[in-house]
């Protein structure tokens, strides 16, 4: 992360906005937090006050009536503050952790709001685990506003309060008649307590930007140790990834790793840091605190042996002035501690500001009672951003309405490109991608997204309940997902299943949740995409893991589900492909070959017959 030295008013600036964010996402949160910081800043105060008058009036009339009066009110002030800050405080523990996944929210709105193109690249995942990382390891970013606000907020109250309690000791003058002591009733003492007041403010001021800079330096290998910790640490709860620690005892790997990771050794920088420099600025920091209610004492003390007031007063001075010393320094500490949130803050803005920069049309795809949606690919040339090769080179294309079109190739010959490309996840940089002979750019996106329906290789369903998930919603028709499951070959297995379309699928929220094999993943995926009912449906290999013979089997059944609908089937095995009305053949981005299966088996020296003789041991047998 970039450190630049911000005005105050860009960092006020900053924070304000992300003071006004989390008002929006979680309402009600910053009254609790200022209203429980007022209450916290007060109730010293309150303390101070009536102490002062207790001890007052034992050393001066030592009225029992008085006395009781004073005792009275401390009690019964003191049980209101201390009802009310309980209450206050749960009320804010509530909305803290409430704050704490809400906040989220802003964060799952920019990832499906944002381009694909952005949402894919690694860069932009790697800002927000960095985001995430600031968040939960060391309170930085959104997560720190509320509390710093809250601070200031305290501080400020505190500082008037113990404002409003002092003010009589500059007032208040000496009854002494010598030239020593007139001295304290010059109106201009306040001015030199001012002064010693703002010099002490400076010191902190400068030692804390001191440590501050400390921790800046050292600010990479703080995240790199965080990303090491984070990744290191994890490897051995991801399934995947588990296996294979176990399998070939990388374990050992984990533990050099984090012990390669000198930042928070010992003898690391961090250490450095707490033992060098920054400790020795954080304890001058907190020792001109003493310096400055040392000087309050002296001042206090000779007022009152001047006659000024008397000790009950002088507990009351001394007691606020302490707070009010103390307060101030809070006061500097939040500022840097903004100061150094607005970077984190930046860095979280970097991520919610990513612009979306493909065009959005407002066109309509025309409600066509027919469903003869004709889709073309003219002259189309892509390449993934931030990739110099192309991925796609100059394919031309046009989708028969009602047939079966095959895509087939080997491996990262294009396939799935060109459905990203259709699906418009993806805008080419050379050539157009046509709807009824309109540039898809040009339509309302999610209206041109509701006439295809695709499972993709890698299809997720989500630990929901199997209806939710067949639907993609909470609310579906019961009738049309499970005659959408019967048709995707799931009828059988539904049956056994007690809770029918209720059943949550997978353990990751629910213990009664059923894990289901991947077959039953992949017909409940393909029952997704039939109840979705789009005039095209798309399945690009989601049977990877299958054996020939059995995606054979499904993409010919399919076939028959597929209905009248327009679809695609892609797959880098030739077999499963061989009913189509149409085969299309991917060689490094291109289509290199075009016809019925029999038609490209004849041609001697082409990709399809070459690859389809490669692939003959799987089905001759
Ligand atoms: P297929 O589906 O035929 O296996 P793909 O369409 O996935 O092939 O990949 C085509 C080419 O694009 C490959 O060279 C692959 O490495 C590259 N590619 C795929 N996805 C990305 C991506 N997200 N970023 C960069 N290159 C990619």
């Amino acid at each position: 992360m970039e450190q630049e030295h911000k005005s105050w008013k860009e960092v006020l600036k900053v924070h304000y906005r992300a003071y006004r964010d989390i008002r929006k996402v979680c309402p009600g949160l910053f009254p609790v937090v200022f209203l429980k910081e007022i209450l916290e800043a007060v109730s010293p105060y309150v303390t101070i006050f009536f102490s002062a008058r207790i001890l007052e009036e034992l050393a001066g009339y030592r009225r029992a009536e008085q006395l009781w009066k004073w005792v009275f009110w401390t009690v019964i002030s003191e049980g209101i503050l201390v009802l009310l800050n309980l209450v206050f405080r749960q009320w804010y523990e509530r909305k803290q952790q409430d704050f704490h996944f809400r906040k989220e929210k802003l964060f799952t709105d920019k990832w499906f709001s944002m381009d694909f193109a952005d949402m894919d690249k690694q860069e932009t995942h790697d800002l927000r685990s960095q985001i995430k990382m600031n968040e939960q390891y060391w309170n930085w970013g959104f997560q720190s506003v509320p509390e710093r606000l809250g601070e200031i907020v305290r501080a400020l109250v505190s500082i008037i309060s113990a404002f409003g309690l002092t003010i009589t000791l500059f007032i208040l003058p000496v009854t002494k008649n010598g030239k020593g002591w007139r001295v304290f009733n010059n109106p201009l003492l306040i001015l030199v307590v001012l002064g010693v007041m703002m010099l002490l403010y400076f010191v902190v001021k400068n030692l804390q930007e001191i440590i501050n800079n400390c921790w800046e330096n050292v600010n990479d290998d703080l995240n790199m140790s965080n990303v090491l910790a984070e990744s290191m640490t994890g490897i051995g709860q991801k399934g995947d990834q588990a296996v294979d620690v176990r399998m070939y005892n990388q374990q050992d790997i984990v533990d050099l790793c984090l012990k390669q990771d000198d930042f928070c050794a010992p003898t690391g920088k961090m250490a450095a840091i707490y033992h060098g420099k920054g400790g020795i600025c954080a304890g001058l920091a907190e020792s001109m605190s003493a310096v400055f209610t040392g000087f309050i004492y002296g001042f206090t003390c000779l007022k009152a042996l001047g006659g000024a007031f008397g000790v009950g007063m002088v507990t009351q001075y001394v007691a606020a002035a302490t707070k009010m010393t103390v307060n101030v320094s809070e006061l500097i500490r939040v500022y840097i501690e903004l100061k150094t949130n607005a970077d984190f803050l930046e860095e979280t803005y970097k991520f919610l500001d990513i612009p979306n920069q493909m065009y959005q049309g407002s066109l309509t795809t025309e409600k066509r009672s027919d469903r003869k949606y004709q889709v073309e690919f003219k002259d189309v040339s892509f390449r993934y951003p931030g990739t110099e090769n192309w991925s796609l080179r100059h394919v031309n294309m046009k989708f028969k309405v009602g047939k079966r079109l095959a895509i087939v190739g080997e491996n990262g010959s294009g396939k799935t490109t060109f459905i990203k490309l259709l699906c418009r996840l993806y805008d080419p940089q050379e050539g157009q991608i046509l709807l009824n002979g309109i540039d898809i750019r040009k339509y309302n996106y999610r209206d041109y997204m509701n006439i295809f329906s695709v499972v993709f290789q890698d299809f997720q369903l989500i630990s929901q309940p199997l209806g939710a998930n067949v639907a993609g919603n909470q609310t579906y028709d019961q009738q049309k997902a499970k005659s959408a499951l019967e048709d995707a070959g799931f009828g059988e297995r539904l049956k056994t299943m007690k809770n029918g379309l209720e059943t949550i699928l997978y353990k990751d929220f629910a213990e009664n949740g059923v894990m289901v094999s991947g077959g039953e993943a992949q017909k409940i995926a393909i029952a997704r995409a039939l109840y979705k009912d789009a005039p095209f449906i798309i399945l690009d290999e989601p049977t990877a893991a299958l054996d020939p013979i059995a995606e054979a089997e499904i993409y010919s059944k399919f076939n028959d589900i597929a209905g009248d609908k327009t679809a695609v089937y892609i797959s880098h095995r030739l077999s499963s492909c061989k009913f189509c009305d149409e085969i299309a053949v991917f060689q490094e981005g291109q289509v290199v070959q075009q016809g019925t299966h029999e038609e490209l088996l004849e041609e001697e020296n082409g990709k399809y017959r070459e690859l389809w003789n490669a692939q003959a041991q799987y089905y001759t047998a």
